[in-house]
Order: C-alpha cells, then sequence, then structure tokens
C-alpha cells in the first residue's frame, strides 16, 4: 500500500481562489482593498524568491502589496520607524518583517512592534498570548497550512494523537496550540526527547518540523498514520546539483503511512495562501467588518 499524497500545491491554489473571491466582495461591498506591506532586510536569496512570491500572489487575489527593501546596514531605529509607518498607514492590513534579521537588529523587539491587528506573521506576543488562551488570533501561516491539510485527511481531529516534532515559535508551539484547539491530543517531541521514534510510532498524525534532512525513517511512522513534512532542506544531490527535501525520509514514509505531503509541493504552498489568509481577516477586523469566509 502506498499512501495517498496530499496535494499542497492544488489545496493552495484553492484556498487561494477563495482569498481572492472575499477580496472582491470586501472591494465590492465596502470598497475595501487589503494591502499587505512586506519587509525584507538585506539580500538573503531565499527570503528574496519567497518576499516576490509573496507580492506575486497578493496581487493575483487582488489585493495591494507593497515591498520595502532595506540594507542589511540598517539600524534598529530605522526599521522600528519602517513599522510605526506601516502601522499608521490606512491602506496597509498586514505588515510582515521577512525573517532572519541582521545581528544588528532585535527581532523580538521589531516583532513586537508590529500592531497586533496587522500581525499577519502571528508572532506578536499578543497573537501568541491570545491563540494559547483560545482567544481569536492571527495565526502564524506554516502551522495554520497544517492543520488545513491535515483536514483533508481527517474531517474531525477530535481525540486524535497528534505528534509535533520541534518547538519552535514559528511552526511547533503555535501548531500545539492549534492542535489543541482542534481538541487532538497532543505531543511534543524536540531535541532532547528519549526514544523519538517510540514517540512518532505513537501518532495518528505525525508532524516534523525539525529542519533536518529526512530524519524521520519510514519505521518511524506507524501503518496508515498521516504525515505532515514541514522541512525544508537543500542538500546536494547525488548529480551534485541541489534538491530540497523535507525532514522526513518521504521514500520510505510513503510506504507506510495513508497519507503524507510532499517536499516540495506540500507545507510550502500553505505558508504563502495562509498569509492571504491573514491578510484578508486583518482586513475586516481593522474595517469593523464580520469575519470573512475564509
Ligand atoms: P528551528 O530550528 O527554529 O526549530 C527546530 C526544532 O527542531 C527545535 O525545536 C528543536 O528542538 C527540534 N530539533 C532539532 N533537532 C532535533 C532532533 N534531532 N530531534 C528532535 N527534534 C529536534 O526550525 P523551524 O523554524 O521550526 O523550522 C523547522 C523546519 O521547517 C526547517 O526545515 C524550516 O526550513 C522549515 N520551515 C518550513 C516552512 C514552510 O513554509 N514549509 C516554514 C517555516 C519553517
Amino acid at each position: 500500500m502506498t499512501a495517498r499524497i496530499i496535494d499542497g500545491k492544488a489545496i493552495a491554489a484553492d484556498l487561494r481562489a477563495t482569498v481572492a473571491r472575499e477580496v472582491a466582495r470586501l472591494s465590492g461591498a465596502h470598497g475595501l482593498v487589503p494591502g499587505l506591506a512586506v519587509v525584507l532586510v538585506g539580500e538573503n536569496p531565499a527570503s528574496a524568491v519567497y518576499v516576490r512570491n509573496k507580492s506575486k500572489q497578493t496581487i493575483e487575489a487582488g489585493m495591494r502589496s507593497f515591498d520595502h527593501r532595506l540594507p542589511d546596514t540598517v539600524t534598529e531605529d530605522e526599521l522600528l520607524a519602517l513599522v510605526a509607518r506601516l502601522n499608521a498607514d490606512p491602506l496597509v492590513h498586514g505588515i510582515l518583517v521577512q525573517l532572519p534579521l541582521p545581528v544588528q537588529i532585535d527581532s523580538h523587539k521589531v516583532l513586537a512592534a508590529v500592531d497586533p491587528m496587522k500581525d499577519v506573521d502571528g508572532f506578536h506576543p499578543v497573537n501568541a498570548g491570545r491563540l494559547a488562551t483560545g482567544l481569536s488570533a492571527l495565526v502564524p501561516c506554516t502551522p495554520l497550512g497544517c492543520i488545513l491539510l491535515a483536514k483533508t485527511v481527517h474531517a474531525s481531529l477530535t481525540g486524535l494523537d497528534a505528534v509535533v516534532i520541534g518547538r519552535s515559535n514559528i511552526v511547533g508551539k503555535p501548531l500545539i496550540q492549534l492542535l489543541l484547539n482542534e481538541n487532538a491530543t497532543v505531543t511534543v517531541a524536540h531535541s532532547k526527547t528519549r526514544d523519538l521514534p517510540a514517540v512518532c510510532r505513537r501518532a495518528d498524525i505525525l508532524f516534523a518540523a525539525v529542519g533536518r534532512p529526512e530524519m524521520v525513517r519510514g519505521d518511524w511512522v506507524r501503518p496508515g498514520a498521516t504525515v505532515i513534512d514541514v522541512g525544508i532542506n537543500r542538500i546536494a544531490g547525488p548529480d551534485g546539483k541541489s534538491r530540497i527535501v523535507g525532514d522526513v525520509a518521504y521514500a520510505e514514509a510513503v510506504e507506510v503511512a495513508g497519507a503524507i505531503t510532499p517536499v516540495p509541493g506540500g507545507v510550502g504552498p500553505m505558508t504563502i495562501a495562509c498569509l492571504l489568509v491573514n491578510t484578508v481577516r486583518a482586513a475586516a477586523a481593522i474595517a469593523g467588518l464580520p469575519p470573512p469566509a475564509v
């Protein structure tokens, strides 16, 4: 038996189409065009590609996109001043400061300076706290995408055993909160966890967010389990060319799992689609309108 492949690319395309419909409705009925500002500091090529894709998909969904590129010599005060301008700009409903930031800048300080209502990355402590206490919040995009993908396999996550490998603020921790909100039974594994393979084998749904190429082997996966692979790792292939692999040994796991996300084409495309979702939600909330149907 081989697993059902969860087609993140197609699911993300459907989600973007729903976002575009909501944007058209908001602008038609209320004259509200959601706007997303993305701030990129420095020349990190991976970040530059990511930011370009964000702008493109923002515009394709009918929203306004504002790109701000700053040199890696920018000071913390200059960056904070830009964030303050974006907080005050009525055309901007979402602000995303692309990480990582250069060493002279305290990223916690910058993320905390973003207006929580415009915090479409969901990294502000207010949104993290709201999520943790079960209040409505802007939720980090990658974990939100993971939940949406899991729900294409399981109509309900209630009572399922979910194992999350990784406890970062960006992926693991918010994912844990989202899973608790879905009534899953959640186990968190990390670099200090003992007997990780045995912990993973307990999972009905296994989420890997580690950043170690193909660490999760096929025999760590319970037969029939759902595997959501968040990892994006660039490795050298046998031909010397680099390629992207996940945190899961896909060729092994696909033989055991019930459903699995590929890398690329799984969680990755969902992240930007969820960013667009958050921007529409933020725009509606700032305008005092009911939550949009996405
Ligand atoms: P991180 O480095 O901040 O966190 C990694 C986590 O893995 C840590 O909590 C650590 O405890 C755990 N870990 C490390 N080694 C381990 C081990 N041997 N056993 C068990 N746990 C271990 O990384 P992150 O920002 O959470 O990202 C994780 C992965 O997800 C990376 O590959 C990253 O590129 C990818 N990612 C993908 C997307 C996307 O859009 N698909 C978005 C964000 C991150």
